[in-house]
C-alpha cells in the first residue's frame, strides 16, 4: 500500500484521511477537493455552530433517525459509535457540550473548532483543493493516476455520479431530504411563530412523525415536519410535493383526547369553550380549532353536546392540511438514494465489484433526520473505511 486517494474533502472525506494518517504514516494520501476550501459544508453546520452528534436517548429504534441505513448504521456504529465521536472531537483538542434535546455542539458554539480539528489530524496529507475528479476506473485510476485504494466521499449526489460513469454500480435514485411545508391556510399561517408538540401523518400511508411543529409564514416546519419529510421523503417527491396532511395537535388518541375534553367540560359547564384551551395549546391556536370545527364562537361547554364534541375531537386529533409544495429548512437538507448499500461489504465499505475501490458519507444510500445523525453517518463509515483500508 503506497498510495491513496480520497475523493471529496468533506466531514467523510477528511475524517476518512484523518485516521488513514493516524494509521498509515508511511502512505501518501491525496485528498481530491473540486472546491476552494475543504470542509467548506461542515463550516455551516447548525447555523454555524456544527451539531456534530447526538447521544441517541431519544431515539426508540436506530430506523427512526436513519430512513435510509439503519441496518448498516446499526452494525457501523459498533464499530465507531457517537460516544467514540466525542471521545474522538475532545481528545482532538475541541470540548462538546450535550443539549437537552439530546444534539451534541463544539461548547464555543463554532463549527469551526470542528473544521480546525480535522484538518490538524490531517497534516501531512496531500489536500488537492480545486481540483475535481472526472472519471474513477475499475483498475482504481483516478484521473489516470494509479492508487492502492480510493475512498469515494463526494456527498449527496442530486443529479448522479458521472466520475463513476465508467463502474457498473447500483444506483439509487436521489431525491431531496429534510425540508418544510408550503401550506395555502390563512388562518393556520396567521399564527406564524407557534411551537406545540404534536404529531404530523400522511393519511393512508404508514408516514408519521411526531414533536415540536413550528407554524410559519409559509405553512409548518419544526422538527415534527423535517422528520416527517425525511421519513416520506421518495413518497412526497412522487406525489409532487402535493399531499394531504393530518395533524394531531396534542398527540393523543381519539379516546384520550375526548376524556380530556369532557374532564374541562366537567370543570367549567359556565365558560366559553373558545377561552378554555386544553393544556399544552395556545389561547390563539384553541380558538383557531373552535373556529375550524365550526363552534359558535359563544358557546359554552355546557351547550357543546355530543355533536361538538365529536367535531372538536375531530379537529384536535386529525386535522387536515394540503402541502402545496416543499421550502428549504434554513439552507439544511440532504440527499436519499445515492450509491446503493448492496454494492459495498457491509463490514468494510469495499465495493465488492471492484476490490480497493471504498465509499462513505453521504454519497451512500444512507440519510438521517436532523440532530447531528447525518454528521455521525459521516464519521462512523469514514473511519470504517479507513480502518478496512489499514487492515489490508
Ligand atoms: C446547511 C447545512 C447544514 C447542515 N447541518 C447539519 C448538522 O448540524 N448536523 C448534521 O449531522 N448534519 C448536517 N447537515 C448534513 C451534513 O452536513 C452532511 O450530511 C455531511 O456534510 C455529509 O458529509 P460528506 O462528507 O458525505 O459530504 P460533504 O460534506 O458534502 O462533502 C463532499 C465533498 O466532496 C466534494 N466533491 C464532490 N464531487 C467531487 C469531485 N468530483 N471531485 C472532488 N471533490 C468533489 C464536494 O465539493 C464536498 O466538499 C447539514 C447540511 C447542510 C446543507
Amino acid at each position: 500500500m503506497k498510495r491513496i486517494a480520497v475523493i471529496g474533502a468533506g466531514a467523510a472525506g477528511c475524517f476518512c484521511a484523518a485516521e488513514l494518517r493516524r494509521r498509515l504514516p508511511a502512505v501518501k494520501v491525496d485528498v481530491y477537493e473540486s472546491g476552494p476550501k475543504p470542509l467548506a459544508k461542515v463550516a455551516i453546520t447548525g447555523g454555524g455552530r456544527c451539531n456534530l452528534t447526538n447521544s441517541f436517548e431519544g431515539i426508540r429504534s436506530l430506523g427512526e433517525a436513519y430512513p435510509r441505513g439503519e441496518r448498516l448504521m446499526k452494525r457501523l456504529l459498533r464499530v465507531f459509535s457517537q460516544e467514540d465521536t466525542w471521545r474522538w472531537f475532545e481528545a482532538a483538542g475541541v470540548p462538546l457540550v450535550l443539549q437537552d434535546d439530546h444534539c451534541v455542539f463544539p461548547r464555543s458554539q463554532d463549527a469551526m473548532d470542528i473544521v480546525h480539528a480535522l484538518l490538524r489530524k490531517m497534516e501531512g496529507v496531500n489536500l488537492l483543493l480545486r481540483t475535481p475528479v472526472h472519471a474513477i476506473n475499475p483498475d482504481l485510476t483516478v484521473d489516470g493516476e494509479p492508487y492502492d485504494a480510493v475512498v469515494v466521499t463526494t456527498g449527496g449526489a442530486p443529479k448522479g455520479l458521472p466520475l463513476l460513469e465508467g463502474l457498473d454500480l447500483e444506483w439509487v435514485p436521489t431525491v431531496p431530504s429534510l425540508f418544510t411545508f408550503t401550506i395555502q391556510d390563512e388562518g393556520l399561517r396567521a399564527l406564524m411563530g407557534l411551537v406545540v408538540e404534536a404529531t404530523v401523518s400522511l393519511p393512508g400511508t404508514p408516514f408519521k412523525a411526531d414533536g415540536p411543529l413550528l407554524i410559519t409564514d409559509w405553512g409548518l416546519s419544526g422538527p415534527a415536519v423535517l422528520k416527517l419529510s425525511s421519513y416520506a421523503a421518495r413518497h412526497l417527491h412522487d406525489a409532487g410535493y402535493q399531499a394531504p396532511l393530518s395533524v394531531n395537535w396534542l398527540s393523543l388518541s381519539e379516546a384520550e383526547t375526548r376524556a380530556l375534553l369532557e374532564e374541562l367540560s366537567a370543570a367549567n359547564p359556565r365558560k366559553q369553550v373558545s377561552n378554555t384551551p386544553p393544556a399544552g395549546l395556545q389561547a390563539r391556536l384553541w380558538n383557531y380549532l373552535t373556529v375550524k370545527a365550526g363552534l359558535r364562537p359563544d358557546i359554552r361547554w355546557a351547550e357543546l353536546g355530543s355533536k361538538g364534541l365529536n367535531k372538536l375531537v375531530n379537529t384536535l386529533t386529525q386535522d387536515n392540511y394540503a402541502i402545496a409544495g416543499k421550502t428549504k429548512f434554513r439552507d439544511e437538507f440532504v440527499t436519499c438514494g445515492g450509491v446503493a448499500l448492496s454494492n459495498l461489504n457491509p463490514a468494510t465499505l469495499e465495493c465488492k465489484q471492484y476490490p480497493g475501490l471504498y465509499f462513505a458519507g453521504e454519497v451512500l444510500d444512507i440519510d438521517a433526520i436532523t440532530g447531528g445523525f447525518n454528521l455521525q453517518a459521516a464519521w462512523t463509515t469514514g473511519y470504517v473505511a479507513a480502518q478496512s483500508i489499514a487492515s489490508k
